[in-house]
């Protein structure tokens, strides 16, 4: 799931390909009743709208906001959550044709996308291969949004601070102090600090990958009360964040799941857990025999080791 390394890779990457280009067209393979009448490109009438608005716009800017990618256009803006399983690929595609469906494996038939690039292009990936959305860019590229379980979501708005979602966002983690953090986890005294960390409107940018590195390097249980974690522990939590999405961030992000950075490859992240999805196996750390659990806290799955992160 990407998170604030895999968005940063996304970014920064995209940034030196796609400024100053002009959007020729957009396409959507998106379609869900459940999204009738909201604005996201999943209902086609929304769609339409959003085609509108887009196509024929030049490309000024691309930032990030939170685990939100930012794409500033002459008027307005397009937002992208990439959530569970969505990345944004650029590269030469085309439409599949009947041609394709021979001799595509029988998994990709009835895509409708496809590189136009050699075989060994990391677009052909299989991680790639599930395009829902897709903008022609002047300079004959398509950024293409691949994204299994299509919960990611996409949307036009003239104003960034008029967007419900954006506005509740709290400050990004990379961004800030230690006197600010503490003073953002504290907004929620009685939360489990595992909870808190995911909360995006406590703090932007962290997710369950990074969340449980960092507990673990802090020697800190992911149910503890935040109000009873000892200042030392919340200093070394913050420090630990700040050294595993600075990590995340030099080795382009994790792939343990979908996330490929733009031009179809892995990121680097995955070969480096000393905790997330090492359920069972010896802990790492120097003179700790304990092993690593896997929990799930309100939700969404903690991994910790069970003997050096206290519980306060
Ligand atoms: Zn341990």
């Amino acid at each position: 799931m990407p998170e604030l390394p895999e968005v940063h890779t996304t970014v920064t990457q995209l940034k030196k390909e796609i400024l100053n280009l002009n959007i020729t067209d957009s396409w959507s393979g998106y379609d869900s009743s459940y999204y009738l009448g909201k604005p996201n490109i999943k209902d086609r009438n929304y769609f339409k709208f959003f085609k509108n608005k887009v196509v024929g716009q030049k490309i000024l800017g691309i930032s990030r906001l939170g685990k939100n990618i930012i794409v500033e256009l002459k008027e307005g803006y397009l937002v992208i959550h990439m959530k569970m399983t969505g990345h944004l690929l650029l590269g030469h595609y085309r439409i599949t044709n009947k041609k394709d469906q021979k001799v595509l494996p029988e998994k990709w038939q009835n895509e409708h996308w496809v590189p136009d690039e050699s075989k060994l292009s990391g677009l052909w990936d299989p991680f790639n291969r599930r395009i829902r959305f897709t903008i022609s860019l002047s300079d004959k590229r398509t950024l293409v949004l691949s994204d299994v379980r299509k919960f990611a979501n996409v949307r036009w708005v003239l104003n960034l601070s008029d967007d419900p979602s954006l506005k509740l966002l709290g400050p990004d983690m990379l961004g800030i102090n230690y006197k600010k953090f503490k003073e953002r986890i504290m907004l929620k005294p009685n939360g489990l600090i595992k909870t808190v960390l995911l909360n995006q409107e406590v703090l932007a940018g962290i997710g369950n990958i990074y969340s449980d590195e960092a507990l673990y390097l802090a020697g800190i249980h992911p149910e503890s009360r935040v109000q009873k974690l000892p200042s030392d522990k919340s200093e070394k939590l913050f420090k630990s964040l700040k050294t595993v999405l600075e990590k995340g961030v030099k080795l382009k992000g994790d792939s343990t799941s979908d996330y490929r950075q733009p031009n179809g490859q892995p990121g680097n992240f995955q070969h480096h857990h000393r905790v997330y999805r090492r359920k069972k196996e010896k802990c790492l750390e120097k003179k700790c025999s304990g092993r690593i659990q896997r929990k799930v806290v309100q939700g969404r799955s903690a991994h910790f080791c069970e003997k050096h992160q206290k519980m306060f």
